[in-house]
């Protein structure tokens, strides 16, 4: 497992506190957590902060966190998506050493078990349908009713168990119920279901079973045979807490493990239900797990945020019992404010308006110094290549700008990053009038972008050299929905940003940016962050944007454009 991160303390939460507390009382010796997902989609920015807190906890007190699957649904789970999230929590930093499980490990057990209720008069078989049962069940204001097979005796429903798991019944035939009450103010009481029948093929057990076990009779007893101490999970599980102690103070488990609940991670403009990251997948509304603009590690990951910026954003959110909704404006803080600190400075020109200084000499180039990264001293200096030609960004030239407009301009005086001051003197256009090419002169004595006699230019603007230049796509991703709850009308695909996506296909890079690793982010000068898309071939360099320098998205949203 990593250590904590530079970036901050370890968190101090309720949680932390709990722990500390059962150790100091002895109850606890050595804090063992979970974290158990299920392999039915893809780790999101909420499984992150799941993760943090199990592992970065037990790291903390110096215990140990278990990886453990929880595969007790075949119909929903594949063998890419256990790969994926092994993949994805390494990829954040933490690993469970031995400690890799799945429930389906534990499914002889789990059914050793259930005999062991059924013998002890808590547990039946019940062969009322479905949609009857759901009725009998009641709801929060009225009490549910029993099942007239509640009664039956033990060895009836031994028997027809030994018969559920032989294969004798079709799906949903018949469940095995525990015998709680079912007047509980707790619906989870009223008898939950603990073992139904699903005809399918396990990823792990091939056919060895035809039933399988609920959540909740699969979830606390796992606990209890790994040995673990504080089972973390989120609110919605807070009122399976007395099913979870029930099964625990029945069932002749091994340990005594506890559940303690947090509240959730919800972003705006987000979605964070693998069903509806699943739909997203399926329907083709975004490339597939990874796509840059999914809130998946692996989206994530192509996009360029490094794993210590997620585990700081997660620290940032904090552990509380309280839901709530945090600002993706956090996120991105968090994404900017390390890649600020590591990522390397390159110039790179996104819309290209070609740029001929006349004065300087045909043929003739230079080198230039040019600091790698501000932040860090250690990054040192690379040289750049300077020409006659050159690109600029077209929104760095105005031909009748407004008062605070100092970039480019027939007559105006810019600074080129590390090269020299230029003075635009005139735009050329093509028939159809628009600007293709820029003419502009330079002073060979302000080199490095300093004028000996000290008079001011009020802009400086990066630029790159044409000939030696690198032609690349860049990809610029916004938020994938339009509105901060997706999906609250009903209808999440009508809330999809259509402009989620823009593609720019003749963008300039300075020739260093050839070096650049696919996934890891390097700023922009004045843009933003972006790294080398996996799409990237020799010659033909993709680049995402990992995020940009300034949130002009949000700004545009609010002023209504
Ligand atoms: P979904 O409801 O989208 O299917 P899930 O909670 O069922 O998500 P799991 O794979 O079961 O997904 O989650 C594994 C662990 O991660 C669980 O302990 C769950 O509580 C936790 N987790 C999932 N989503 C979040 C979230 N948004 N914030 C914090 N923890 C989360
Ligand atoms: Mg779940």
């Amino acid at each position: 497992m990593t250590a904590t991160d530079k970036t901050g303390e370890p968190g101090r939460d309720f949680i932390h506190d709990i722990i500390a507390a059962d150790l100091e009382a002895g109850r606890v010796s050595t804090v063992v957590t979970r974290f158990p997902p299920e392999p039915n989609g893809y780790l999101h920015i909420g499984h992150a902060k799941s993760i943090c807190l199990n592992f970065g906890t037990a790291l903390e007190f110096g215990g140990r966190c278990h990886l453990r699957f929880d595969d007790t649904n075949p119909t929903k789970e594949e063998q890419e998506y256990i790969d994926a999230i092994k993949r994805d929590v390494r990829w954040l930093g933490f690993d469970w050493g031995e400690h890799l499980y799945h429930a389906s490990d534990y499914f002889q057990q789990l059914y050793d078990w259930a005999e062991h209720l059924i013998r002890a008069g808590k547990a039946y078989v019940d062969d009322t349908p479905a949609e009857e049962m759901r009725a009998l069940r009641g709801t929060l204001t009225e009490p549910g009713r029993n099942s007239r097979f509640r009664d039956r005796p033990v060895e009836e429903n031994l028997d027809l168990f030994r018969r559920m798991r032989a294969g004798e019944f079709p799906n949903g035939a018949r469940v095995l119920r525990a015998k709680i009450d079912m007047a509980s103010g707790n619906i989870n009481l009223r008898d939950p279901v603990l073992y139904r029948i699903l005809h399918a093929p396990h990823p792990r057990t091939g056919t060895a079973w035809c039933i399988y076990p609920t959540y909740d009779f699969a979830h606390g007893q796992s606990d209890a045979i790994e040995g673990v101490t504080h089972s973390l999970c989120t609110l919605e599980f807070e009122d399976h807490r007395p099913l979870y102690d029930w099964l625990i103070e029945n069932l002749p488990v091994p340990a005594r493990p506890r559940q303690y609940e947090f509240a959730r991670l919800a972003l705006n403009y987000t979605v964070l239900s693998k069903r509806f990251l699943t739909a997203l997948v399926r329907e083709g509304r975004v490339a597939g797990w990874d796509d840059p603009r999914m809130p998946t590690f692996a989206g994530l990951r192509r996009r360029g945020v490094p794993p210590a910026a997620l585990r700081d954003f997660v620290r940032r959110v904090g552990v509380a019992r309280a839901n709530s909704v945090v600002d993706l404006a956090m996120f991105d803080h968090a994404v900017r404010d390390h890649l600020n600190r590591v990522a390397l400075r390159r110039m790179a020109v996104l819309r290209p308006l070609r740029v001929v200084i006349e004065n300087y000499p045909e043929g003739e180039t230079e080198e230039l110094d040019a600091v790698n990264n501000p932040e860090d001293p250690a990054a040192g200096t690379r040289r750049i290549r300077f020409g006659r030609e050159l690109y600029v960004e077209r929104e760095d030239f105005m031909e009748n700008p407004p008062r605070k407009f100092y970039r480019l301009t027939p007559g105006r005086e810019v600074r080129l990053r590390y090269a020299y001051l230029v003075t635009c003197r005139e735009a050329v256009k093509n028939a159809a009038g628009e600007v293709v090419e820029l003419r502009c002169t330079y002073d060979p004595a302000t080199r490095g972008g300093n004028a000996p006699d000290g008079r001011k230019v009020h802009a400086t603007i990066h630029w790159v050299a044409a000939a030696s230049s690198l032609a690349t796509e860049v990809r610029l991703y916004n938020p994938l929905f339009t509105r901060p709850d997706p999906g609250a009308d009903g209808d999440l695909m009508a809330d999809l940003n259509p402009n989620s996506l823009e593609i720019l296909r003749e963008c300039r890079l300075e020739p260093a940016l050839a070096e650049a690793a696919v996934g890891e982010a390097v700023q922009f000068e004045r843009q933003g962050y972006f790294c080398p898309d996996p799409d990237s071939a020799p010659g033909r360099l993709v680049f995402n944007r990992t995020i940009a320098l300034r949130d002009s998205w949000a700004k545009a949203q609010a002023a209504g454009g």
